[in-house]
């Protein structure tokens, strides 16, 4: 049975619309892509400026409720807005962590006062910020974390560590999980912190990846004075709250057609090169290969954006993306390596994408872990 996953009328007039704001608004900067150096952060004047032209039109925050300045788009609307940005080659979640994680929490777990403070300066892009979760001893096993906050007065002290904390240096809050009760089940004694990163006794260190970038940073807290106020949920109770953000970063499914744009610039290359290069049979069947694996890719996003449009909430479904998509990341990264042979080692923007694609099976939950969810949800195996 032939399936049709084109755009119906409505969902092309809407394709159109989005492409042709592209067309005249986006600053031309933000397609320069030689400037791979440091990622979209080395491009900050662009975002912001695109930014603002997003954020004007009212698509910043896509799938918020109007009432707090998004545009209530449907799951389908948001993932066309997403997939045409990425078609366009211009940055799709300029809103940042803000918009697509705390922002998404307050709304269904803040206080009136909460929302009031933050929502409309996410919307306006007046504040970035970072996610503190992960810590020396609590990456995968989140749950052992480990930062300690104890109530006095109308504050919370704050004392440890966070680690791989990306985009920390730029950050004006950061939405964290501490240990309130250190006697309580690893899952039951964590708070959900909202945390003015200007705060006295915050030290940001940031960390140098293997492709020489600071992207991530070490985060000290020092007896740092968190409001009570600033608490999302109830005390001790964070954990239920700390899972809604991440559920909310990993449904951002947005990779696919990157993917495919990635792949498109390495065949462009190899047309610009020798014939060596462009008619060696190895090289035509890999290309070949990982054109197929980033339609599988778009395919396994469909199916847990569908899902999503029809009310189920993805699971091993949307590991299974996660898992190939990241692992295809790399197979395109060793392929641009081949292609460059012994020049591979010059420091390029292949080896940049070669090192840099090391992090995507680990970033947002690693291979392991992914494989332990499809095993265990998706297959109905035992737990190991
Ligand atoms: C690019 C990047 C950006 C990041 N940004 C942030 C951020 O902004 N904020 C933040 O809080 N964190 C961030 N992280 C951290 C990320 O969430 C963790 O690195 C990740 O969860 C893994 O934790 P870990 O590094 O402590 O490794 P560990 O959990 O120590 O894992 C080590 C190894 O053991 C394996 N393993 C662990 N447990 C199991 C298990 N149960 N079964 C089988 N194998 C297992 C893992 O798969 C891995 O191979 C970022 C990471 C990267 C790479």
């Amino acid at each position: 049975m032939a399936i049709n996953l084109g755009d119906n009328a409505q969902e092309a007039a809407w394709r159109q619309e989005i492409r042709d704001f592209i067309k005249q608004e986006a600053p031309k900067e933000l397609f320069d892509t030689e400037r791979e150096e440091g990622g979209l952060f080395a491009r900050m004047g662009a975002v912001k400026a695109w930014r603002d032209k997003v954020a004007a039109k009212g698509w910043i925050a896509p799938a918020w409720p109007k009432k707090y300045g998004g545009a209530d788009m449907s799951v389908i609307e948001q993932f066309i807005l997403n997939e045409e940005f990425a078609e366009q080659g211009v940055p799709s979640n300029v809103g940042g962590f803000g918009v697509m994680m705390i922002g998404p929490t307050l709304i269904e777990h803040g206080t009136e006062e909460q929302k009031e403070e933050h929502l409309s300066r996410i919307l306006k892009g007046e504040v970035l910020w970072c996610q503190g979760y992960s810590e020396p001893g609590a990456g995968s096993d989140l749950a052992a974390l480990q930062t300690r906050a104890v109530r006095d007065g109308d504050d919370y002290v704050l004392n440890g560590q966070k680690i791989w904390t990306t985009g920390a240096q730029f950050s004006d809050w950061m939405y964290m999980l501490a240990r309130t009760d250190p006697d309580a089940p690893k899952h039951r004694g964590i708070t959900y912190l909202l945390v003015d990163m200007k705060s006295p006794g915050v030290t940001v260190r940031p960390l140098t990846t293997l492709s020489g970038q600071q992207t991530f940073n070490e985060v000290f807290f020092e007896d740092v004075r968190v409001p009570a106020k600033n608490r999302v949920g109830e005390e001790n109770r964070g954990w239920y709250v700390g899972t809604t953000t991440l559920d909310f970063e990993r449904s951002s499914i947005g990779s696919a057609v990157g993917i495919r744009k990635q792949l498109e610039s390495l065949i462009r290359q190899t047309e610009k090169g020798p014939a060596t290069f462009k008619n060696n049979p190895q090289t035509r069947l890999e290309f070949a290969d990982r054109w197929i694996e980033a339609e599988v890719g778009k395919m396994l996003s469909y199916r847990v954006i569908s899902m999503q449009a029809n009310g189920l909430i993805p699971n091993h479904e949307a590991s299974m993306c996660k898992l190939f998509t990241s692992e295809l990341q790399q197979r395109i990264a060793n392929l641009s390596m081949h292609l460059f042979g012994m020049h591979g080692n010059v420091r390029n923007r292949s080896s940049m994408g070669y090192m840099q694609a090391v992090s995507s099976t680990i970033a947002g939950g690693t291979t392991e872990i992914q494989k332990g969810i499809m095993a265990t949800r998706g297959l109905g195996l035992p737990r190991g």
